[in-house]
């Protein structure tokens, strides 16, 4: 089996009590089987505090944010208790891999960083496109309609190569993904594949642009589930349309990387190739740093299973993510 994951994923260092953001604070904290029983069972202080913090829902134990929406074990100093005190190898999985991601498709596993963590997005975004580091393990049998993934690895790498040609604009090149997205997925549906001519798919991505609807998007984005008061205003503040930065590539590059493969499991490639283009748009339209912007986004909307469903939903049937309104504010 091989084990595949970008070549950033090894510099990614935990910036602890100097991360301007935390995986610490707003969201409840799922903690696997095994080490809930751990903690059940901790002896002492810790344990006891332990205890008083986790809750059971669904035969699933969480930590709950306090008022102050801080994890209960985050220390004044920014360091957590259960690994100041128990050690690393006492941390929940969920705490000890963020940020870290794990595809596994059986016979071969993905790997990769979430964009929520500052850190990590710092190394995603700042990362040159580079071949995959691939290590090779013993493995299981593959999980897979096995004709559909070989389709999904041949055109996500052809993807991939639209975003790194310079030859376009990054808008331009968001628009070919959308193109090419629409001819992978009849591929995926049972065409026979052709070879992918970008000068005509822009020429039609042009024809098929009508005037995007800012407003529309925005509402679109404020109608999900919002974690933070900080996301809410940068929404309400409005999108701009603005020429698309360079830092386009590397984070369509991100969401093509994470989540082209995963249309293995439903056939939905257009839906996702919609989610990196809508991502982008958003992100950078946004404005402010576009880092922060994409970390925020990561955190509200990643994180956020409901809402990843609700935008793969969304590119079907939402007037705000219609082809042709983001052909339109990626190309007018
Ligand atoms: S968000 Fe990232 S850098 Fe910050 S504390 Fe969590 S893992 Fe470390």
């Amino acid at each position: 089996m091989e084990i595949r994951r970008p070549a950033y994923f090894d510099d990614f260092r935990c910036l602890a009590g100097s991360c301007p953001d935390s995986c610490c604070k707003e969201w409840d904290v799922l903690i696997d089987e095994d080490t809930a029983k751990e903690y059940l069972a901790m002896p002492g202080p810790l344990g006891e505090r332990l205890r008083q913090v986790m809750y059971e829902e669904d035969g699933q134990h969480y930590f709950a944010i306090q008022s102050d929406r801080r994890c209960p074990m985050w220390r004044d100093d920014g360091l957590c208790r259960i690994q100041a005190e128990a050690g690393e190898q006492a941390l929940c999985n969920t705490c000890r891999e963020f940020p870290r991601l794990t595809h596994d498709y059986g016979d071969f596993i993905e790997r990769g960083l979430e964009l929520s963590c500052p850190e990590a997005a710092r190394l995603i975004l700042s990362a040159p496109a580079a071949p995959w580091i691939t290590e090779t393990a013993p493995g299981d049998e593959c999980e897979y309609d096995e004709e559909a993934m070989e389709i999904l690895l041949r055109t996500r790498q052809e993807a991939l190569s639209i975003l790194e040609n310079r030859q376009y604009s990054p808008a331009e090149a968001l628009a070919l993904l959308l193109i090419h997205g629409y001819r992978s997925q009849e591929v995926l549906d049972g065409a026979e594949p052709e070879p992918f001519d970008a000068v005509s798919a822009l020429d039609l991505a042009r024809e098929l642009a009508c005037e995007g609807d800012s407003e529309a998007l925005t509402a679109f984005f404020l109608n999900l589930e919002i974690l933070t008061p900080q996301w809410k205003e940068r929404l309400k503040a409005g999108w701009r349309p603005s020429t698309l930065p360079e830092l386009c590539r590397p984070l369509a590059r991100y969401f093509v990387e994470r989540y082209y493969l995963q249309a293995v499991s439903d056939y939905d490639l257009v839906g996702r190739v919609k989610l990196t283009a809508v991502s982008c748009l958003l992100i950078a339209g946004l404005g402010g740093d576009f880092t922060q912007t994409a970390q925020l986004y990561s955190k509200e909307i990643e994180n956020n299973a409901d809402n990843v469903d609700a935008i793969l939903d969304g590119a079907y049937t939402s007037p705000a993510l219609t082809d042709a309104r983001l052909l339109g504010m990626l190309l007018k």
